[in-house]
């Protein structure tokens, strides 16, 4: 298996297709009606609320359904006026960032290791009164874990509202205390769901979400037909993957870590970003020595594996990592920044298969970029 871009989506997890099925199948009726079939369907949307708020600490009533990360990003901002004063990180996802725009944006910046500290947050906060700080979880390009839990209670000291961008920690990393956070974003297509499916958690039952208008769906704070079988597909991967967390971070951080070995090896100097700070199990952020990512993509992907350069969301851009501009690199080193993500799935043979075809590449490029 030569997929190494699950930090841009994943394939269904199994268990999510079986629930998908059964949901498509079973309870297809609208939640909102009033007969007995809507009824049912609407009692197991509420049990998926309820078990999605089991697995990542929060009430039920807080979590609103949404099509994906991005809505959930968009709709944070929403209510904000042009005037709120907003601290988010200097390597938030384009859909945070954009989200943001048109408001009074401050970054807070990364150390060298693409960490967001706390003494900077709490110095920001001293200076200003923001409206919402937001910093992610996990950086999708890096891996890079942000201290979220510490950001967090210090802006509660503040009297602060809190957003986290959970997408890439979910499904990944234990979440079973995310609810201390006042906003939590989640897509399931990062962890084994399908995509155009997600959620956005409030401060409250009482909070209000105006960002899609028109029916009363989701106690009126985000309108239109839940998509159900989705969401029961969502909460019964992440179901799945937690039950497993601590024995795949693991074994599949050791097998990574195997593999940066045999690159270094092989190739000097390898610059892997962020490789002394915690980060997530399955991905590698690097600087290759030579060639342009896209080169080293297109020839991996002759041999079937698929990795990225930088964020799926902003390739096509030239330099497209954020993280890796964040942390002030050259525009020469921008241009040789590939990401590698593995999956729950990788095995040891998956890994070493890569390595190869890295060699492989590499050699056909110093040929003159002739594929042999
Ligand atoms: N936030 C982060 C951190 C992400 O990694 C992604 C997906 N690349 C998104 C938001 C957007 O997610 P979605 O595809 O669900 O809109």
């Amino acid at each position: 298996n030569g997929y190494f871009d699950h930090n841009a989506t994943t394939p269904l997890h199994p268990a999510a297709r079986d629930a998908w099925l059964r949901a498509s199948e079973k309870h297809w009726h609208n939640p909102s009606s009033l007969y007995r079939d809507a009824g049912m369907a609407s009692q197991h949307l509420e049990s998926a609320r309820e078990r999605l708020g089991t697995l990542i600490g929060t009430d039920a009533e807080r979590i609103v359904f949404t099509s994906g990360a991005t809505e959930s990003n968009n709709a944070l901002f929403a209510p904000l006026p042009p005037d709120a004063l907003v601290l988010i990180s200097a390597i938030e996802h384009p859909s945070l960032r954009e989200a943001s725009r048109g408001r009074q944006v401050l970054e807070l910046p990364v150390n060298t290791d693409g960490v967001v500290e706390p003494d900077t947050l709490k110095s920001h906060l001293s200076a200003h009164r923001p409206a919402l700080v937001s910093v992610m979880a996990a950086n999708n390009e890096s891996g890079t874990l942000q201290p979220w839990r510490e950001l967090a209670a210090l802006c509660r000291a503040h009297g602060v509202p809190f957003h986290t961008d959970a997408a890439q920690w979910l499904g990944k990393i234990d979440a079973a205390d995310l609810g201390e956070c006042d906003f939590i974003t989640g897509s399931a297509h990062k962890f084994g769901g399908g995509k155009g499916c997600g959620f956005l958690v409030l401060p409250s039952e009482d909070s209000r979400l105006g960002f899609i208008r028109g029916g009363p769906q989701e106690h009126g704070r985000r309108a239109g037909t839940e998509n159900y079988p989705a969401i029961e597909a969502m909460v019964t991967a992440l179901e799945s993957l937690t039950l497993r967390l601590g024995e795949v971070a693991q074994t599949q951080s050791g097998l990574r870590d195997a593999f940066i070995a045999q690159m270094r090896a092989r190739f000097e100097p390898l610059r892997v970003i962020s490789e002394c700070s915690p980060r997530l199990w399955n991905t590698v952020l690097m600087v290759m020595p030579e060639h342009d990512n896209l080169k080293w993509l297109t020839r991996l992907s002759r041999r079937g594996f698929s990795i990225s350069t930088g964020s799926a969301c902003s390739s096509g851009k030239e330099g497209s990592s954020v993280v890796v501009t964040a942390l002030g690199a050259s525009a020469a080193e921008l241009k040789r920044v590939v990401r590698i993500s593995s999956g729950w799935e990788t095995t040891a043979e998956d890994w070493q298969a890569l390595a190869v075809a890295f060699e492989e590449v590499f050699e056909e490029l110093n040929r003159g970029g002739r594929p042999q």
